[in-house]
């Protein structure tokens, strides 16, 4: 075990359990029935331990695909059909409850391989590692101040230690009580750092939850700086899947639920929901009828605004859930993701993922060819890349070729070897379905619960108690919802973990 593991254990940087599981029956009673509306990494995870447990689950997903903002499909590109896929993830280490849902489609996470460095790039300043820090707290932050050339001892020295605090100090009620009204931005410009540092350290890594910084709850930053570096024992570096999400992920767990007797339906939007004596009504778009005594609704902010604006019955059974859409329902800036299959290669060098400072759109760049088999295939064969360009917080109303086109010129300035590369594809999307994380916004973030008996929220814009975030927020969520339904019917619940749930110089309650 690193040394930092063991300092980071002393001191409660490890593994917290949430939720010990168990419990209960190892099955509910029979004709127990749940709906999942939505089939991404939230509706999956919550359809896979409900399965399991023998509840008679029925998923129904709008998309012609599984996977949501994880999602893969086939794509008809001019040198023949290839996977496409919503955009590159991370998969985190400290992402327990995701990765314990992942197990049932491969028990050794063999499919998940580990991505060398974590560069960050920028035209101004050389570039910054962020993925060969040692894994825990206090180490990786030491070690991160120390090495760092964007920090200087100077900087620590005129740098407002007292502002600085709040990100030792991150607790679930006190931060968003003291620093949820206030913006990132305010915070980050109160820590009095060099112009450097501020760049490539804390821009970056605030760009990454979909959110300007200056739209940003403080809050919510302090409370990702604990989740991803502060309180985490397993470091910033992060494994990916070889193989595309359809492939790896939505393939396997499908065949995972269906085996445990849940229906999956791609497709199939819900459009209305309805209360009845015994339970629950959703009826899809094309107008079939599914009734359950439990429902969870692990759709997008947007969509879950959408359908209970559709569903006038829930302002009598859910109005706590009715008051919260307004502003829920309002996601964050748009994102754009552009795929490019081009016909040479970047510098052998190049990192598989980097993320970028300071350009006016371009965030991330990722190397599929050298990530998975099939773009890997590809490039041998054709001696080309497949290079994707992720902008994560952009301008409104601006077409998606348009910014894909912004993000490959940015890129030239970082990589000039890629201005000799000649497009032979290209897939651009520009979507706004991330959930918004602004200021304020703790008090009305709605969580897994509804008030309503039998009617439970997943997804990354869902409330915890305890530290998570994107992927991990949304398995979280999604075996929460599960674990009520369960223990409901009486059955055992699946365990639920986190890192450490307080900051390092949080004191004791
Ligand atoms: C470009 C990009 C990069 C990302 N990178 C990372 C990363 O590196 N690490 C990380 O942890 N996270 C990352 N994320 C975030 C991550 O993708 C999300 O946190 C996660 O996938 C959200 O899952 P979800 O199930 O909560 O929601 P979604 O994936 O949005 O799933 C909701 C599902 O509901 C369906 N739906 C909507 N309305 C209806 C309806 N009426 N009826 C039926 N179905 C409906 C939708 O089609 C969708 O499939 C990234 C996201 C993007 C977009």
């Amino acid at each position: 075990m690193a040394l930092s593991r063991v300092v980071g254990r002393l001191i409660g940087v490890r593994r917290h359990v949430v939720d010990p599981g168990g419990g209960g029956a190892p099955r509910v009673p029979p004709r127990v029935r749940a709906v999942v509306v939505g089939g991404g990494i939230a509706g999956m995870s919550a359809a896979v331990v409900l399965a399991e447990r023998g509840v008679q689950v029925t998923v129904l997903e709008a998309a012609p695909h599984l996977g949501g903002r994880l999602g893969a499909w086939p794509e008809e590109l001019p040198h023949g059909v290839q996977r496409n896929e919503h955009g590159f993830h991370a998969f985190f280490r400290q992402y327990w409850n995701w990765r314990n849902i992942l197990r049932r489609a491969d028990p050794a996470l063999r499919f998940l391989k580990p991505v060398p460095g974590y560069p960050i790039l920028s035209a101004e300043w050389p570039t910054e590692e962020f993925g060969r820090l040692p894994p825990a707290p206090p180490a990786n932050l030491l070690a991160l101040l120390l090495r760092s050339p964007s920090v200087r001892l100077a900087d620590l020295r005129a740098m407002d230690r007292d502002a600085a605090l709040p990100l030792l100090t991150y607790d679930p009620e006190r931060t968003y009580a003291e620093f949820d009204a206030r913006t990132a931005d305010e915070l980050l410009t109160s820590l009095r750092l060099p112009d450097r540092a501020r760049a490539m350290l804390f821009e970056v890594f605030s760009h990454s939850f979909f959110n300007h910084e200056a739209e940003m709850s403080a809050a919510e930053m302090i409370a990702q700086f604990h989740f991803y570096l502060l309180g985490n024992p397993e470091g910033l570096a992060f494994d990916c899947p070889d193989r595309d999400y359809a492939t790896a992920i939505w393939e396997p767990l499908t065949r995972h639920v269906e085996r445990h007797g849940a229906r999956v339906r791609t497709g199939t939007a819900a459009a209305r929901l309805d209360r009845t004596p015994d339970g629950w009504r959703v009826t899809t778009a094309g107008g079939d009828i599914h009734e359950a005594g439990h429902v969870v609704l692990a759709v997008d902010p947007p969509a879950l605004a959408t359908l209970v604006a559709a569903s006038p019955g829930l302002h009598a059974a859910a109005p706590g859930l009715v008051a919260r859409m307004p502003a829920f329902g309002r996601p964050g800036p748009p994102y754009a993701v552009a795929r490019y299959w081009m016909d040479g290669d970047v510098r052998p060098d190049r990192a598989v993922f980097s993320g970028v400072s300071r350009q006016p759109t371009l965030d991330s760049v990722t190397l599929y060819h050298r990530l998975e088999d099939e773009p890997r295939r590809w490039a041998g064969r054709t001696g080309g890349s497949v290079v994707e360009l992720h902008a994560y917080a952009c301008e409104p109303d601006v077409p998606a070729e348009e910014l894909a086109e912004r993000m490959r010129v940015e890129l030239t300035a970082l990589w000039p070897e890629a201005a000799a590369l000649r497009v032979r594809a290209l897939r651009a999307r520009v979507e706004a379905q991330a959930p918004a994380f602004t200021p304020g916004s703790h008090a009305w973030r709605p969580g897994v619960r509804t008030g309503a008996a039998g009617l439970y929220l997943a997804g990354d814009g869902i409330r915890t108690e305890f530290p998570s975030a994107l992927m991990e927020r949304s398995a979280a969520t999604g075996i929460v919802a599960a674990n009520h339904i369960l223990r409901a019917e009486g059955a055992a619940a699946e365990p639920v973990s986190s890192v450490r749930p307080r900051g390092l110089l949080a004191g004791r309650r």
